[in-house]
């Protein structure tokens, strides 16, 4: 600590990056554990566990997670008792290509066991670089207990979860038409698809009519799904196709009979007019099929490839060659009409960047139908930051429906279920234990309860990963592991994320929880806007766009980075990057050095201090400064860091330095006037550098630490209460305020007259500000 304590005295004019790599270690050895005994009141946080994958994060995202950080500083500093875990998101997909990628190799070609501790493998490494980089800016979570989704304990509570809500009925089985990715190998949700404009071709192309000579044109984006056409629909007002409805057509190519109906969903301005509904091209396909209760026909299988249903000809084409292929085979058999280039609103996964299918798989889902009312009714009761915010979750939970789960990959919680090798039937093993169904037999040598048969298969299927980090706040409240500790901590304080993840993470955890406990696993919700670069655009892995923290932080500091991260947008908005505003907290934060180096030779005695000795100058800077502590009070208390860092630096640059500290300095230094008044102006600069280091610590922790070792403390800032709520004096503020006028005055005046501010200048001072007098003179060399 001894480096620390005297930094400020070095050469450094300036806060800098290699000042805070000198206390890093330092920084980083204060310890943030979490006592559940304490009286204090608890507040706990729900942070987002950074998924780990590929080179970690962008600059929006540490900027987000530097937020979070100053909320729990603060939250110390109002005197809680904080629950602040790290946690790391390790399951799922993004890990499992990161290492194909890594060891040049598939997945489905890798054994099991060996993909999996790969998988591991390239993890470790990941996280590693991921904690290095929470440290670098400073972020005060629990390292000592951090906490992994793929961990046993972790899979466990995920796995007993799953049991818990398979014993409530709230899972079901089902072959529905659900988002297959073919690129990852699996179902996803709704949550996890993006829609994009892609230029695609509007085929137009007849059906004869079974019975008489007549055509009808249809168009569809889709033809290589000819085969699995199952009725052909025109808009009920639509006059071209009037004598069409209720006739029978046959598909080109393959002759199979499809009636032709008239339902609202056919747009008549759209293509012909006339739409094949196959299964499935899209959503309106699935519900067309749904509601009008025909068969479905798939002709994709799982690996994108078109399969014997599609025919001989199609047949083991990709969806892309099969297309070709159809257009082609329209053409020859002289049912093509034209090919038009259209833009159209495609699904695509969100991970991959590959347009979905829609497939009828087997598989769990989670019922969400069920209980939408109450989530929408939960969704309303949680306290949401901004409000505004919360029509993104409640519009999400008008259209969402039953969440599919499982997963066919490698890399995640395995479903804890094994199936009776004669019937069928599925086996659920009790819960509070890992089991890996893949690898292991059912525990317990079970029987069958439908036939009495003794051998079973595991399901071989892991789970979708949000149904992981969607129990994070039962994770971190030992749900299953310690009750006192649980009911002492559950429901959690804050759930603080990106706005980006409101219909995943925020949704699944209300739901998960809400199924489990029967209420909300938080009280408040605080949703950040997204990080977006020099052009506006959202920051991202898959854009190129994403800006790498760690050279910001190298180049400007972790201090200016987390000053600009709070000081630039309202919790909410989305935030802009831009390399000259980091430089401008950076200056702000040396101009504060530099005060603080000026401010570092005025000691003084303490029991020589009367504040009835103050003089009117000291008292109205201390008036102000309890202005500040209260404004910044409130901003952190309602989760809001904007408000305190804007403040902070308003005070700091335009009142403190300019005015309170070129009024006293020449008292200061004790230039003709008494001790008492030398030493009256000495406490009161100290008083402000003290409070504005306190109120800045949890938004700047590097310079403000440093300043505070090096003048005030053995004991770190950071282990210091906030300033409590203070009286303040608005006629003395008023009377500040025309201080502040006078000074701006003198100062243009003298610029006006072309002098320096040293030189002496002849002005009356107005009745009001009598009691400056002696201040005001020697600031402006006042000439009687
Ligand atoms: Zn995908
Ligand atoms: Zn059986």
């Amino acid at each position: 600590m001894a480096e620390i304590n005297k930094q400020l005295f070095s050469e450094d004019k300036n806060w800098s990056r290699k000042l805070e790599k000198e206390i890093e270690k330092h920084i980083n050895s204060l310890k943030w554990e979490f006592n559940p005994n304490s009286k204090k009141r608890i507040f706990s946080l729900d942070t987002p566990p950074p998924y780990t994958s590929g080179r970690p994060w962008h600059l929006g995202a540490a900027a987000q997670y530097s937020k979070m950080d100053m909320i729990a500083r603060s939250h110390r500093m109002l005197g809680d008792e904080v629950l602040f875990p790290v946690g790391m998101d390790r399951n799922g997909i993004p890990v499992e290509r990161y290492t194909e990628k890594k060891y040049e190799i598939r997945m489905r070609d890798t054994k099991r066991e060996e993909f999996i501790s790969l998988c591991n493998d390239s993890l470790n490494e990941l996280e590693k670089e991921m904690l290095e980089i929470l440290k670098s800016f400073g972020y005060s979570g629990n390292f000592d207990d951090i906490y992994r989704t793929d961990s046993e304990s972790y899979r466990t509570l995920t796995q007993s979860t799953f049991i818990e809500i398979w014993e409530k009925g709230m899972i079901i089985r089902g072959t529905r038409p659900s988002n297959y990715c073919v690129d990852c190998g699996t179902t996803i949700a709704d949550a996890e698809v993006e829609y994009k404009e892609l230029e695609t071709d509007l085929v137009y192309f007849y059906f004869k009519l079974k019975d008489s000579n007549k055509k009808i044109l249809v168009a569809s984006t889709r033809p290589e799904l000819l085969a699995a056409c199952s009725v052909i629909l025109v808009n009920p007002s639509d006059e071209r196709f009037k004598d069409f409805v209720g006739k029978t057509a046959l598909t080109p190519i393959y002759g199979k009979e499809i009636k032709i109906m008239a339902h609202p969903s056919a747009k008549a301005d759209f293509g012909s007019g006339a739409v094949m509904i196959c299964s499935y091209g899209d959503y309106t396909d699935v519900m067309i099929i749904r509601e009008l209760g025909l068969k479905e026909t798939i002709v994709i299988n799982t690996e994108g490839k078109m399969n014997e249903n599609a025919g001989d000809k199609l047949k083991g084409l990709t969806v892309k060659a099969a297309r070709k292929e159809i257009i082609r085979l329209l053409e020859e058999s002289g049912a093509l009409e034209k090919v038009e280039k259209i833009t159209h609103r495609t699904p695509m996964c969100e991970r991959s960047k590959t347009p979905i299918e829609i497939i009828s798989m087997d598989e769990y889902y989670i019922k969400v139908n069920d209980i939408k009312d109450k989530l929408e009714e939960l969704a309303h009761k949680l306290e949401i930051i901004p409000e505004q915010h919360r029509q993104i979750l409640i519009n999400w939970l008008k259209v969402s429906s039953d969440w599919p789960i499982s997963r066919r990959r490698y890399y995640g919680t395995e479903i804890p279920l094994w199936y009776c090798n004669k019937c069928g039937e599925p086996y659920i093993p009790e819960k509070g234990k890992y089991y890996r169904p893949w690898k292991e037999k059912p525990p317990g040598n079970p029987v069958c309860k439908k036939c009495g048969g003794k051998e079973f298969t595991g399901d071989n299927r892991t789970f979708d990963t949000w149904v992981d980090s969607s129990v994070s706040a039962l994770y971190v409240t030992k749900y299953l592991s310690d009750k006192k500790f649980y009911e002492k901590t559950y429901p959690m304080s804050l759930r603080p994320q990106g706005i980006d993840i409101i219909r995943t993470w925020l949704n699944y955890s209300i739901l998960r929880c809400y199924q489990l406990t029967n209420e909300l696993p938080w009280k408040k919700a605080w949703i950040d806007g997204m990080g977006l670069d020099e052009h506006g655009e959202k920051m991202s892995k898959s854009k190129g766009n994403g800006i790498d923290p760690t050279i910001i932080i190298e180049k400007y500091g972790a201090d200016a980075f987390r000053f600009w991260a709070a000081s630039e947008a309202m919790t909410g908005s989305n935030f802009m990057f831009s390399e000259s505003r980091i430089l401008g907290a950076g200056k702000f934060l040396t101009k504060l050095w530099n005060i603080a180096r000026l401010i570092g030779q005025f000691k003084y005695e303490d029991t020589n201090i009367d504040t009835k000795t103050l003089e009117k100058s000291d008292e109205w800077i201390i008036n102000s400064t309890k202005k500040l502590i209260n404004e910044c009070r409130e901003g952190y208390s309602d989760l809001n860091v904007f408000t305190p860092a804007n403040k902070i630096r308003e005070f700091v640059w335009n009142v403190f330095a300019p005015h309170y500290i070129e009024l006293v300095k020449g008292r200061a230094y004790g230039e003709g006037v008494s001790l008492q008044e030398r030493d009256a102006a000495r406490y009161t600069l100290n008083y402000v550098l003290k409070n504005i280091l306190l109120l800045l610590a949890p938004i700047s922790p590097f310079i403000s630490e440093s300043i505070w070792l090096s003048l005030y403390s053995q004991d770190s800032i950071h282990y210091e209460q906030l300033p409590n709520k203070q009286d303040y004096d608005e006629e003395l503020a008023s009377l500040g305020e025309k201080l502040m006028d006078f000074n701006s005055r003198v100062w243009n005046l003298k610029k006006d007259k072309k002098l320096s501010l040293r030189d002496p200048i002849k002005i009356d001072i107005l009745e009001d500000l009598a009691p400056f007098k002696k201040d005001l003179s020697s600031m402006h060399n006042i000439s009687k």
